[in-house]
């Protein structure tokens, strides 16, 4: 027969169990396993105007100061925001593959996923983007090539209204960048399967852009800043030569 103590040692070691395997079994993007905000503040090149972040990566908070839900990524921020009036145009923010595009649920909208090879980047590691709160969903086909800088959807509000933002909603795009070691995936939904990967601040994908032209500067107070690189709506590239540019175009001075 049992005796209290057996059962009691029983329940808690099928609790931990139980809690081990359901912390395997979730999707990565839905964990909240992701990455330090990169802390550094982004500047816009000089003689260009760009749409600035409307709320960073990491931030607690909405663009409009209220305080993000504590059910997705525990309240912190998996993504940007850029606030951008429906209809403006998205940039691919480096060549790649197009591999999944759907209709979201509410609080994610039309999305699109892209997959950028080292090859595309430079980098030595595989970046996801996912696009959320589009206009309409994208007529680009899974399995497309799209190559940095090229309008892949436009933006729009699909997903925020009826929530918090009310019947009005809020168009903005989301962007969110998952780093991996591998090419292969699965999509469940939404989300992206990767194995071992995790979200990162898509500044850093900047950041490491960046660094690989070796264009990381240092301002007058030494503190670190990350130069955003990006095209101009003529069709420019800066810095010249860049792989990886801001997800809208931005408007030379
Ligand atoms: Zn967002």
């Amino acid at each position: 027969m049992f005796s209290t103590r057996a059962l009691f040692i029983f329940i808690v070691v099928t609790g931990v169990f139980l809690l081990f395997f359901n912390a395997l079994a979730r999707p990565p993007s839905r964990t909240g396993n992701m990455a330090k905000p990169s802390g550094l503040p982004p500047v816009f090149p000089d003689k260009i105007r760009c749409i600035e972040i409307a709320s960073p990566y990491g931030s607690q908070t909405r663009y409009d100061g209220s305080r993000r839900p504590k059910f997705r990524f525990g309240g912190y921020h998996g993504g940007i925001d850029l606030s951008l009036t429906e209809g403006t145009p998205l940039l691919a923010i480096a060549s790649g593959t197009v591999v999944k595009k759907g209709e979201g649920e509410q609080m994610e909208g039309n999305f699109l996923w892209l997959r950028h090879a080292p090859e595309d980047t430079g980098f030595s590691y595989w970046v996801y983007s996912k696009y959320q709160h589009l206009q309409s969903l994208p007529e680009l086909q899974i399995g497309a090539k799209v190559i940095v800088g090229q309008v892949v959807a436009y933006s729009g509000k699909t997903g925020t209204t009826g929530g918090h933002y009310g019947t009005n909603g809020y168009p903005h795009l989301h962007l969110s960048t998952l780093k991996s070691l591998h090419d292969e995936y699965q999509t469940k939904g939404s989300n992206m399967l990767v194995p071992d990967s995790y979200l990162i601040d898509p500044l850093m994908i900047y950041h490491e852009a960046n660094s690989k032209l070796k264009e990381s500067v240092d301002t007058p107070s030494g503190k670190k800043t990350i130069t955003i690189p990006c095209m101009t709506t003529d069709g420019h590239f800066w810095p010249p030569g860049m792989r990886v540019v801001w997800p809208v175009a931005c408007q030379p001075r």
